[in-house]
Formats: structure tokens, C-alpha cells, sequence
């Protein structure tokens, strides 16, 4: 059977990655092991949260499907960091993941261009250097010039409860064996990590009366900008908080000795910033307590996920110390904890569209590239199917900026730094937080949705409109002066603003205080024409305004940068600060600009700033 593009795997990646591919038009089979498990939530039931919300919000504003489907099937929406500033802010939702399944299924099921077939793929059909198909168990073998591998962390799958050990990509389902073998055959970069989950108990033997209740907020905020804001009134369930105490410490402590962790069961290496229970105490034997979420895996609320106690340590051992914890004394286990070890292909096999710079048509995305978490999958997973498509139609790649998306830079780490140990997005990896906000992907992310086509034009011209009001009102308030007349300086009173002693723009009254519509429209009622969603952006980009300047003048300058030619022949071991790795690669590449030496794996911004620094200085005469 003949396809232009074949996905393997159903996980967030794969969905976005099958989705994309086929409504551009191109026809594209999805090969999942099991087709129940579409769109399944491997760890926790939630969608979003720091960094993660805005890369929800991007892959939203080009046309993917993980926003909305958390809008559906969301039972908890919060906005985290809400008293920081917007740059920070965080969209979180608790989903009913049997519902979040049936949605995403049915998705994938319905949409045209789009096959499924629930196989097990075991190998690639490679010829001179090119992808030509997949091979499945069962003798299939699908033809096709393009292919995306998300396999998850199924390939080589090994999962560790105590000392029992089972060959598994998630629990009870199959690994994926001769897959990964076959890759490791075709000469890739493989490597080792690890993750893990907590148990889920059983809701009826929980007394969250004795809990901290953590309701969602009213009113919610949706993830998707093609969710009307004033129909959404999702019903939402609280979670719950509460602590491990100094018991609950020594009996994880005195079990050490039987941690698959500790005890060398266990190579892989963990995610930093999501330890399991048993690592954390390790690490951090001097605190008293740690937090325990309690959160609704679905709305029937029928078993809890404990965010916060992921392990590994034998059945016995969980049960003990689940049971330790003030409000879970009752508490029976469904789901025990386990750590899974799995292979992962070096990213810095790939380029910036998710290729492999090894078989030409051959793109992976999603954990198996080292990235952990559902939201770092699924913009992997639409940039692979993106790509892919573009490619058949023989158009220009899409490869999103450091300076443009979240996604940008998660893609760019990947590529050019590569990772050691499970890698999640977080603000502080992006240069330019003002810019990158989750409030604003539509908008910043308008041409390439234009490009790819992937949103409704209804939608489109609705973000353009408000673009257009925004503009409009920005160009009022950076070429308009308000003037200190007393009439004004008592409306400013009556408001709490700033006081304003000479004629100034209007943009920096605004900038000084703490505005919104109400404050606005006082001071100009002509704002009162836009509508809520163009309001919410004018308050941030007019408070934010020099700020956002200067990064964008700096973008202006590293664009400029990289423009700069290397001289012919130019001694890169001479220039004091690179890497020994990085000297070789430049050496080796010989890059003819810093755009060049930009796109090379392992060449960081700060390495080129240095080589910036260096040929100016030279050119001066300076060295
Ligand atoms: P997955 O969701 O794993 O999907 C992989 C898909 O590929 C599956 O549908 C599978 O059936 C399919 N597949 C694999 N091999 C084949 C094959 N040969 N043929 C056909 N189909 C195939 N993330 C966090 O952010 N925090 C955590 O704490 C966390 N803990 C985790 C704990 C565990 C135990 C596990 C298993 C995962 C955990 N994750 C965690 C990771 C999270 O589940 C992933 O980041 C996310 O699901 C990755 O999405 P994906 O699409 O790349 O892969």
C-alpha cells in the first residue's frame, strides 16, 4: 500500500505529526500499537503549565489539535504565576484522560487524507540513503517517501517495579523491540533514559477532607484562541494537597537498598526537574515535608493521580508509604508506580525540520528525540508532519526562530546542544520571554498559520482583525501626547496612576501604572471600540512597550550578526572561549558566515557571540 507519509506511534506526538501531514492535503497512515491508546496519557492527567502552556498555545495558533482538545475534555483550568508578569504566566489543565482518548480517536479516525492501522512497525525500508516504508509484525509492508517516528518510550522499553522487571513501552502494553534495533543497525546515535510514575489510588479509600482544597479558576481560562471565551464553562473538579512527613521519609530511606534507583537496576538517565519520591529524598534529606497533588484522573473521579510521589520502590514499600501521608491511611493502590528505561535517538542527528541528516525523509519527533512531556511531543509532532508534508509538495521547509516560538527554541536546543538527560521547556531557555508569550502565539504565529493552512479562514481574518485593532491603538498611543492639564491630572488621580509633570506619550503613562479597560477608557473612552481580547493585548504591549523594543532590537542586531562573513580560511582554535567540541566542529565545517556556524549541532548563541566578538576585533586590527 502506497502512502506519502507514515507516522508510527499514536501518542501526542504522532497525533499532531498524522494530523498535520493529511490536512495539508497529503495522504498519510498512522501505525499505532493500539488504537484504544490514541492520544494516551502516559504520566499525569494534565495539559499545560509553565512553559508547556505556551507551547500548547503555539501549536493552537498553527492549527494543532492538543488546545482544543483539552478545552473539551479539561476538568481544572488554571492560570499559574497569574501575579506575575505575562511573560511567565502559565495556562494548566487537569483533563479527563479517558475522555481526552475518545476525543483525540475520534479526530484522527475522522479526518480525511488520514489512515490508521493498529500494527506494530519492525523495521524501515531504506534504500540508497532514503526512506522508502515500513515494515510491521504482521508482514505489511507500507510504502511511502516520508516517515515520522514517535515511539515514546517504547523502544526498548523496560519498566522497573522493585526488583521485578518487565519488557513494556508503558505498562501492559508491548515494546517495541526490533524497531529500535533496527535503528541502532542503521548507524544512529542511540542512547538510554529514564522516567517514571506514580500510583494511582483508588478515590473511595481517599479522605481528601483533611486536604488542602486547589480549585480551578473562575472563570476558567481555555487553552485554545479558537475557544469562545464567553461559552466556556467547563465543570471543574479540585484537586487536592497534601504533605509526606518525617514517617514517610523513613520508609522510603530504609527501603533504599531495595530501589531499582540506587541498587544499579536502573542506567538511564531521570528527568532533573520531575524526580521520583525515593530520588528526591535522597537529594534533599534536610526538608521536613514535601507536596503531594492530588489530583482527578477523570471527571467520574474515581482514582487519584499523586503528583509528586513518581517511583519505582517495590509494591510493599508503595503501599507503606502512600498509606503514611495524612489522608491516605485507607489508602488502596489501583496502578502501581514504575520507572521505565528507554531508547532515545541523539536530536543532534537531526536538522531543524526533524529529519535525520543520516535518511533522507526519515523524521522523528517527540520523547524519543530525549524531550519529556505530552506538549513537547506535540509541537515536535506538528513540525515533523508539517515538514513532511512540505516536502511531497515540494515547498519550503518550516522552520520556526529562536525568537519566534517556544518551539523554536525547544527544536533549536535539540538540534545544535542535543541532550543527556530528559529535556522540558521552560521559560527561562528563551532569550525573548516578552516576546514569546502565551497571550500572543496567535498573533506572532499568524503568517506561518497563513502558510500552512491549517486553521479555518474564519479564524485567520478574526486574528487579523485584531491584529489591525491592536496596531491602531498602538500607533495612537506612540504618536499622541496626553498633556497635564488639571481636568487630567485629577482624572489620573481618581484612576491611582502616576502623576505626569510634562507633556508625555501616551504609551509611557500608560507603561507607568497598573491599567486595565476600566482605567483605559477613562483616561481615553475612544479605546471603549475594542473588544476584550484586543484590550488584554494593548495593556500588555503598550506596559511593556520599551522592553519589548529593545529585545526586538536586539533580535534586529543577532539577525545583522549572522550575517557577518568568516574570513577564508580563519584559524577557529585561535579564538579564546569555544569548546575544544566546538573548535573541531567549526574546523571541520569550515562556515562561511556565522549564519553557517549557526546551523552546525553543538554551536550555542554564546559561542557565536564570542566568534562575533573576535572577527570584529580582528577586522579592527585589534588582535
Ligand atoms: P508516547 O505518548 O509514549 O506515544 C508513543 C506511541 O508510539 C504510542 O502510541 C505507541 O503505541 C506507539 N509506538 C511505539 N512504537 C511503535 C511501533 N513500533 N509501531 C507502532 N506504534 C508504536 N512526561 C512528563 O512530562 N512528566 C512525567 O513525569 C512523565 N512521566 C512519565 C512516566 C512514564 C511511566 C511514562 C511512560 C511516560 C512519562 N512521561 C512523562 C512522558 C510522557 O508520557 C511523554 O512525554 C509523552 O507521552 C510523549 O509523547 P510521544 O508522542 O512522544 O510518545
Amino acid at each position: 500500500m502506497k502512502y506519502d507519509v507514515i507516522v508510527i506511534g499514536g501518542g501526542h506526538a504522532g497525533i499532531e505529526a498524522a494530523l498535520a501531514s493529511a490536512r495539508m492535503g497529503v495522504k498519510t497512515l498512522l501505525i499505532t500499537i493500539l488504537v484504544e491508546q490514541i492520544g494516551a496519557s502516559s504520566c499525569n492527567p494534565a495539559i499545560g503549565g509553565l512553559a508547556k502552556g505556551h507551547l500548547v498555545r503555539e501549536v493552537d495558533a498553527l492549527g494543532g489539535e492538543m488546545g482544543v482538545c483539552t478545552d473539551v475534555t479539561g476538568i481544572q483550568f488554571r492560570t499559574l504565576n497569574a501575579s506575575k508578569g505575562p511573560a511567565v504566566r502559565g495556562t494548566r489543565a487537569q483533563i479527563d484522560m479517558d475522555k481526552y482518548r475518545e476525543y483525540m480517536r475520534n479526530v484522527v479516525l475522522n479526518t480525511l487524507n488520514l489512515d490508521v492501522k493498529q500494527e506494530i512497525a519492525d523495521g524501515l525500508v531504506v534504500e540508497d540513503g532514503k526512506v522508502k516504508g515500513v515494515t510491521t509484525q504482521l508482514g505489511n509492508r507500507y510504502e511511502a517517501t516520508k516517515v515520522i517516528i514517535t515511539a515514546g518510550t517504547f523502544l526498548n522499553g523496560l519498566i522497573h517495579i522493585g526488583d521485578k522487571q518487565q519488557t513494556a513501552g508503558r505498562q501492559g502494553e508491548f515494546a517495541s523491540i526490533e524497531l529500535a534495533a533496527y535503528l541502532r543497525e542503521l548507524g544512529f546515535n542511540i542512547g538510554r533514559l529514564k522516567t517514571g510514575t506514580c500510583a494511582r489510588i483508588d478515590a473511595k479509600s481517599v479522605d481528601t477532607s483533611v486536604m488542602e482544597v486547589q480549585p480551578g479558576d473562575t472563570p476558567p481560562p481555555p487553552f485554545s484562541f479558537r475557544t469562545d471565551k464567553a461559552d466556556f464553562n467547563p465543570t471543574q473538579l479540585p484537586c487536592y494537597v497534601t504533605y509526606t512527613n518525617e514517617t514517610t521519609h523513613e520508609i522510603i530511606e530504609s527501603n533504599f537498598y531495595r530501589a531499582p534507583l540506587f541498587s544499579g537496576q536502573i542506567d538511564g538517565v531521570g528527568p532533573r526537574y520531575c524526580p521520583s519520591i525515593e530520588d528526591k529524598i535522597n537529594r534533599f534529606r534536610d526538608r521536613p515535608r514535601h507536596q503531594i497533588f492530588v489530583e482527578p484522573q477523570t471527571l467520574d473521579e474515581t482514582e487519584y493521580y499523586i503528583n509528586g510521589m513518581s517511583t519505582s520502590l517495590p509494591i510493599d514499600v508503595q503501599l507503606e508509604m502512600i498509606r503514611s501521608v495524612k489522608g491516605m491511611e485507607k489508602a488502596k493502590i489501583v496502578r502501581y508506580g514504575y520507572a521505565i528505561e528507554y531508547d532515545y535517538i541523539d536530536p543532534m542527528e537531526l536538522k531543524h525540520t526533524l529529519e535525520t541528516k543520516k535518511i533522507e525523509g526519515l523524521y522523528t519527533a517527540g520523547q524519543v528525540n530525549g524531550t519529556t512531556g505530552y506538549e513537547e511531543a506535540a509541537a515536535q509532532g506538528l513540525v515533523a508532519g508539517v515538514n513532511a508534508a512540505l516536502a511531497i509538495k515540494g515547498e519550503e521547509p518550516f522552520i520556526l526562530r529562536r525568537d519566534e516560538a517556544y518551539i523554536g527554541v525547544l527544536i533549536d536546543d535539540l538540534v545544535t546542544k542535543g541532550t543527556k538527560e530528559p529535556y522540558r521547556m521552560f521559560t527561562s531557555r528563551a532569550e525573548y520571554r516578552l516576546l514569546l508569550r502565551e497571550d500572543n502565539a496567535d498573533r506572532r504565529l499568524l503568517s506561518h498559520a497563513k502558510r500552512l493552512g491549517l486553521l479555518e479562514k474564519s479564524y485567520i481574518q478574526k486574528v487579523e482583525a485584531k491584529e489591525a485593532a491592536i496596531e491602531e491603538a498602538m500607533a495612537f498611543l506612540k504618536e499622541n501626547y496626553a498633556t497635564p492639564t488639571k481636568a487630567f491630572l485629577e482624572k489620573l488621580e481618581a484612576i491611582g496612576a502616576q502623576k505626569i509633570n510634562d507633556k508625555t506619550l501616551w504609551i509611557d503613562v500608560i507603561a507607568r501604572g497598573e491599567f486595565n479597560r476600566e482605567k483605559l477608557t477613562t483616561l481615553l473612552p475612544e479605546f471603549e471600540k475594542y473588544d476584550d481580547e484586543a484590550m488584554e493585548q494593548i495593556l500588555i504591549e503598550a506596559k511593556y512597550y520599551r522592553y519589548i523594543q529593545k529585545q526586538s532590537q536586539q533580535i534586529a542586531q543577532m539577525k545583522d550578526m549572522l550575517k557577518i562573513k568568516i574570513p577564508e580560511g580563519f584559524d577557529f582554535a585561535t579564538v579564546q572561549g569555544l569548546s575544544n567540541e566546538i573548535v573541531e566542529k567549526l574546523q571541520k565545517a569550515n562556515p562561511p558566515t556565522l549564519f553557517a556556524a549557526s546551523e552546525i549541532s553543538g554551536v550555542t548563541p554564546a559561542s557565536l557571540e564570542i566568534l562575533h566578538v573576535y572577527i570584529k576585533m580582528k577586522q579592527k586590527g585589534k588582535m
